[in-house]
């Protein structure tokens, strides 16, 4: 029997069109900042085993159905056709992380063919997983007055790898290769 084309399945889509800041609220831990609410003109969530494949820095959770990526200070998360940010500049700095998400998941839609998606959950890194990469001598070079100060400060964007400079040995250099892959996205 000659199989119809009209069974095969039907190749998934990736569309974000648009969106719109629905909320502009005060971020309960840190007045300075705002927390913001998006609404999204399509469903995204054909993207995320994709996104959680690739970026050892966002998180997935399969039951909520949602990715969660740390940058700087900032906390994005994206449901299927929302987003919630916390601890973001107002709403300029809000639009760009929407932009700067949004081309993440065109460039990754782009070559999705050359992943493979995953489905498992993955937790947000966490000060503990920078810490273990660092070199653990507290030896202040950074200014900063243990490594565990540091990792906590890299994560949330006040610092860069560039300044521990023992990471610059050639001894660290698997960890630099891994830290930078960890960090690649939450600078920014
Ligand atoms: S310079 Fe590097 S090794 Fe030294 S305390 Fe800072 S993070 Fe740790």
């Amino acid at each position: 029997m000659i199989p119809d084309p009209n069974d095969a399945p039907e190749e998934p889509v990736f569309r974000w069109t648009s969106y719109s800041i629905t909320h502009v609220l005060d971020c309960i831990a840190d007045p300075r900042k705002n927390r913001i609410i998006v609404e999204l003109s399509d469903d995204i969530s054909v993207i995320f085993p994709y996104l959680n494949a690739v970026y050892p820095y966002i998180s997935f959770n399969p039951g909520a159905n949602a990715v969660t990526v740390r940058r700087g200070e900032r906390l994005l998360t994206f449901y299927p056709r929302t987003a919630i940010f916390a601890k973001v500049d107002g709403v300029e700095d809000a639009v760009a992380q929407l932009e700067w998400f949004r081309e993440l998941c065109l460039e990754t839609w782009e070559r999705r063919h050359t992943i493979t998606p995953s489905y498992q959950p993955k937790s947000m890194l966490g000060p503990l997983d920078i810490y273990r990469l660092l070199p653990q001598s507290n030896c202040k070079q950074c200014g900063e007055a243990t490594c565990m100060a540091f990792a906590v400060a890299l994560l949330q964007g006040r610092r860069t790898l560039q300044e521990c400079p023992p990471m610059h040995e050639p001894a660290h250099a698997e960890a630099h290769r891994r830290l930078a892959e960890l960090l690649g996205g939450p600078a920014g």
